[in-house]
């Protein structure tokens, strides 16, 4: 396990020396001391980019080169991905095929950034046609410069994935923050990019508390971009920091996403989605389906059998076999669910399975998966997020109900409907005010499709060529092509 930070391609101890703890949720030990960062480091890690980008060339580099190091990561991660996917286990407490699955989707997310970064040679200029033939004029797409990027502990290595591999491919050198409850996997990605070749000042791992290490980027007058993924308020900080000095901003936020199921739908189908959508990686997921809207002629049924199946499943360390829920990251996180499950009974809501810590599990922030009904819609948790293995389940009668209940929310990451009418499912689909739409689904994420919220869960799109273009400026070259003069103060003699 590494401590250090990862700045300018060296390994170095905090300007401050300060650390913090690294805690195994599982068993609540501390298991290793990470690098506390302050402004000092951060500032480091800033000019070692900022020099990267302005006088080292990686900007200059052609696509394919920029690819050859992002392929060169991907097969790094791979080459250590069990060992990768148990330090995920120990830092976050996420069960073992869980962490390997999200270890190689980030191998994946290098490689797929890798194939558009090729692709910006081959298209690096787009001819705009203009209504004056004495002039032409062109599009060109340029990196924006120095990222820095901030992210939560849900999924540690994954969500660093795609931050670094898009901003590496469109030619922006990055100062990455990883959360300071999960940063093993993220040093880990620094010390592979490293054997990589990748040229110092290019990748730069700051980890340390988000009120300093955080706060010092987003504050820090050199970065040129901002890509934040984490909780509401602090996007909010980042928004305001960001618009201080007009840095370039894309934010991805929270969720209280639906799940409208219609009474066609095929009820073992609809209760393994529903888990899937709430109860994988213990509900803390941005856009886990944590409002279940169910047809009323199939509620009793459904609540029946999403109670059977979610009593069955296993909860125990994630480097166990056979588990498939570990327990909550942390013991504040452990609390704050707690305590959203016990505010909910007191405004009226019904905890029909779950709800409290599974019998013999007295270390490791464990919760059992939980299922409320009666939940009112304006109780916080009907409206918030709880961010832990929490699913709240009520009925509607008619489509219109439905897709009104679904949108009645601040937040639009994303939705799922579940139906055997196809042309139903498109309808509900099409109405669902949200970025990320599932259908006969919940929860699968593809490298290749945009990634992002309407409303209160974000600014700008994650993933595909969309996540490229999140780190690309637009730049114009017009060109006076005439021979004639301009002729506006000089007027051309006579002839
Ligand atoms: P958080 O916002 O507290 O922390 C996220 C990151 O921001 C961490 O690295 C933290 O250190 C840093 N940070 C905190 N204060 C900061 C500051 N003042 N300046 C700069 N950086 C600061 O969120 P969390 O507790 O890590 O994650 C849970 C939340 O994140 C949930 O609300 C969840 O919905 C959201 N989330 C969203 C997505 C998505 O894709 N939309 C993905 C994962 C998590």
């Amino acid at each position: 396990m590494r401590s250090e930070l990862y700045i300018d391609g060296q390994w170095v101890k905090p300007v401050k020396g300060g650390t913090c703890e690294v805690i195994n949720p599982a068993t609540e030990e501390v298991i290793h001391r990470i690098a506390a960062a302050t402004a000092e480091d951060v500032d480091l890690a800033v000019k070692a980019a900022r020099r990267a980008f302005d006088k080292d060339g990686w900007p200059k580099l052609t696509g394919a080169r920029r690819a050859g190091y992002l392929r060169a990561i991907a097969a790094g991660i791979r080459a250590r991905q069990a060992e990768i996917a148990r330090l995920e286990v120990l830092d976050n407490g996420k069960p073992f095929p869980e962490a390997d699955w999200d270890v190689a989707d980030a191998a994946g997310c290098f490689d797929f950034y890798a194939g558009l970064a090729e692709q910006l040679d081959n298209n690096p200029e787009e001819a705009i046609a203009l209504p004056d033939a004495r002039f032409t004029s062109k599009a060109v797409r340029e990196p924006i410069g120095v990222a820095g990027a901030i992210i939560p502990w849900n999924y540690p290595l994954l969500m660093a994935a795609w931050k670094v591999a898009p901003a590496l491919a469109a030619g922006c050198t990055v100062v990455l923050k990883p959360a300071e409850l999960t940063s093993l996997t993220a040093l880990e990605l620094a010390a592979i990019a490293d054997e990589a070749g990748l040229p110092p000042g290019v990748l730069n791992i700051v980890t340390g508390a988000g009120s300093v290490a955080g706060q010092a980027i987003i504050d820090h007058g050199q970065v040129d971009k901002l890509a934040f993924t984490g909780s509401g308020p602090v996007g909010s900080k980042i928004m305001a920091a960001a618009a201080r000095d007009i840095k370039r901003v894309s934010l991805e936020l929270g969720g209280k996403s639906p799940f409208v199921v219609f009474e066609d739908a095929d009820i073992d189908k609809a209760v393994e989605w529903i888990m899937f959508g709430i109860f994988w990686n213990q509900g803390q997921v941005c856009s886990a389906t944590s409002r279940v809207l169910v047809q009323d002629t199939l509620y009793e049924r459904l609540l029946a059998r999403l109670i059977e199946e979610t009593k069955k499943i296993k909860i125990g360390n994630g480097l166990d076999e056979g588990v498939l829920l570990g327990p909550l990251v942390s013991k504040r996180q452990h609390e704050q669910v707690v305590a959203a499950i016990e505010k909910a009974q007191q405004a009226g809501a019904t905890v029909a399975c779950g709800g409290v810590r599974p019998e013999g599990f007295d270390k490791g922030y464990y919760l059992q998966p939980t299922v409320l009904t009666d939940v009112p819609l304006d109780s916080a948790a009907w409206v918030e997020e709880i961010f832990g293995p929490v699913v709240c389940i009520r009925p509607f009668k008619t489509e219109e109900d439905a897709v009104e209940l679904a949108n009645d929310s601040r937040f639009g990451l994303a939705a799922a409907v579940m139906s055997k009418d196809e042309a139903r499912a498109e309808r509900v689909a099409a109405a669902f005010r949200a970025g990320i739409v599932w259908i006969n689904c919940s929860q699968p994420t593809f490298t290749e499709a945009p990634w992002g919220g309407y409303k209160e869960s974000g600014i700008g799109r994650e993933l595909g060529r969309w996540g490229l273009d999140n780190y690309l400026e637009t730049k114009q070259i017009t060109r006076f092509a005439s021979e004639d003069s301009w002729g506006w103060y000089i007027k051309p003699e006579a002839a």
